[in-house]
């Protein structure tokens, strides 16, 4: 199928792109990548009658790390960000989910913040930045807002975008000293959307006890599902913790539903041995971090 008709857009600079936005309100939808909205456009799901292309705005092809994070601008392609061997250093689960993002390809051309805003409940990204406690930089014509991951994902496949914003930028704060993160999925081939997925995050406390353990779960609610399970590791250090325990405690707060992919017993079970492996990969990588310090 073919798209249907609409009036291009093609701003130089986020000043154009915001009175293109501004103007065409509900009516009009960014361009990034076109990796999800170009197939949602042919298949018709999506209808907007302005296209605001962003790909010629050089200012927003940006990747900044720094001590405190790192800065994701709107044009970063997904292999952009998971190549950086800067941003890595700083926040390595970055690396870690993006080489789990679909195929080579598609990465080449797909944009960090655009997955963020398409906020697909099966997508990686979107659970990344809800685990590290991110934010998505939200402009429009009056301004500009920064939006906490918390309260950015809405629902599946909506975010606190509003009409007439572009989201410019995206922030993953780097982890406390003593910290290792892992991601875990599985999915029916190699690229595909996760059936589950788990981001882990791990922190150790000087005297290489847990002292925070928490996952962000992949295709199992409307959105990434944030569970902290610190008070289960009950301050021990990693090799004694009962991680099937702790695991078991991530499945029972999830509630998933099942499609034509996976049943919901079955995800809930994924789940489960998913957080056993991400958390104890998560602890091993503290380990290591707290060997280099
Ligand atoms: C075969 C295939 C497999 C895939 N597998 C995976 C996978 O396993 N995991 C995964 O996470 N993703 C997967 N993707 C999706 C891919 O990661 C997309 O690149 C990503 O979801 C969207 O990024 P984009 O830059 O292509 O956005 P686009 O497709 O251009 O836009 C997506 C949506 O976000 C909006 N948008 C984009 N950027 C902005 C912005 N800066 N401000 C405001 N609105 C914006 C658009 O208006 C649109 O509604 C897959 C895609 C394909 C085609």
């Amino acid at each position: 199928m073919k798209p249907p008709p609409f009036e291009y857009h093609a701003p130089v600079s986020v000043s154009e792109a915001l009175e293109a936005l501004a103007a065409t309100g509900p009516h009009g939808k960014v361009l990034a990548g076109g990796q999800s909205l170009i197939p949602l456009l042919n298949m018709r799901l999506v209808a907007p009658s302005h296209l605001v292309d962003i790909n010629r705005i050089g200012e927003l092809d940006t990747l900044t790390a720094g001590a405190d994070g790192v800065r994701v601008g709107a044009l970063a392609r997904h292999a952009t960000v998971e190549r950086s061997t800067e941003a890595a250093a700083v926040q390595p689960l970055l690396r870690q989910a993006l080489r789990l993002v679909a195929h080579p390809v598609i990465r080449n051309r797909g944009t960090v913040v655009g997955s963020l805003v398409h906020a697909d409940p099966s997508a990686e990204m979107p659970a990344v930045l809800a685990l590290l406690g991110g934010s998505v930089r939200l402009a429009c014509l009056g301004g500009e807002r920064e939006v906490a991951a918390a309260d950015f994902f809405t629902g599946p496949m909506e975010s606190a975008v509003e009409p007439g914003e572009l989201a410019v930028s995206a922030f993953f704060p780097a982890p406390p000293p003593r910290s290792g993160t892992a991601f875990r999925e599985v999915s029916r081939r190699h690229g595909d959307y996760a059936v589950a997925g788990m981001a882990a995050l791990v922190t150790l406390d000087e005297d290489l006890r847990i002292a925070s353990a928490r996952v962000a779960c992949v295709s199992v609610g409307p959105g990434p599902v944030v569970v902290d399970v610190s008070d289960a590791c009950a301050r021990r250090p990693a090799a004694s913790v009962p991680w099937d325990a702790v695991a078991a405690a991530v499945r029972d707060r999830i509630d998933p539903e099942g499609d034509i992919h996976a049943t919901a017993g079955y995800r809930r079970h994924l789940t489960g041995v998913l957080a056993e492996r991400a958390l104890k990969d998560a602890a091993r990588n503290a380990g290591t971090e707290a060997a280099h310090e």
